[in-house]
């Protein structure tokens, strides 16, 4: 069963949430602070996060900022005037979604619904046909073959097998897959995923399973 956390500090909005995502069979954490939320969040296992940009302590837009650092876990922001919207859409802070105020709970669970049907629960052991992952040989396997992977390769291949069909920027990926992401340059990505490709193309020729997305980064194909 998923879990979702939602950070919203008005009650009422926030007990309409867990009703209609509970409805839907999704298990719901509330919390009414930025700090609650980071603290919920370190304990593990939540799968989407609803996240208010007005919220006491910090605003949403920075949470999720200091959150893609180490996360990857879906967001869908719920903002309170619609001048915020080009904030939510424009900047690159990795929200999966966005609701404005006032919004249908329903229509809410509906997209939560649809984000995790396309991204996989937070839960390890992830297997993505034609892949397969063995976490602690640090091995890859593609059509049944080792792919014989540096350690950032795997990494970076993980990153992108964990969450198919979701573009992550350059940046994001040197955070998610990088132990120091500050001492490391874009091109280490790009020259990183050439190498997995070549490796890639060496198992299956017709087949290359990741998406250049120009100007924005890579994904990996649905
Ligand atoms: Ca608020």
């Amino acid at each position: 069963m998923a879990k979702i956390l939602i950070i919203e500090d008005e009650s009422s909005i926030a007990d309409n949430i867990r009703f209609a995502l509970e409805q839907e069979g999704f298990k719901t954490v509330w919390c009414s602070t930025a700090a609650a939320g980071s603290q919920e969040i370190g304990k593990g296992k939540v799968d989407l996060i609803v996240l208010d940009v007005g919220l006491p302590d910090q605003d949403g837009f920075s949470f999720c900022r200091n959150l893609r650092k180490t996360h990857g876990t879906p967001v869908i922001f719920l903002t309170a005037r619609s001048d915020e919207i080009d904030k939510v859409v424009g900047l690159e802070i990795g929200a999966d979604d966005y609701m404005v105020k006032p919004f249908s709970p329903r229509e809410l669970a509906a997209r939560a619904k649809a984000i995790l049907r396309r991204a996989p629960l937070a839960t390890p052991g992830v297997s993505q046909a034609p892949f397969e992952i063995n976490e602690a040989k640090y091995q890859i396997h593609y059509f049944g073959k080792n792919l014989n992977l540096s350690p950032y390769e795997f990494r970076l291949l993980k990153v992108l097998l964990e969450r198919p069909g979701r573009v992550l920027s350059r940046e994001q990926l040197l955070q998610l897959a990088w132990e120091e992401p500050e001492a490391s340059m874009d091109r280490t990505v790009d020259a990183h995923i050439k190498s997995i490709r070549s490796k890639l193309k060496a198992i299956n020729e017709v087949n290359d399973p990741i998406l250049t997305h120009r100007g924005l980064g890579y994904s990996l194909k649905e």
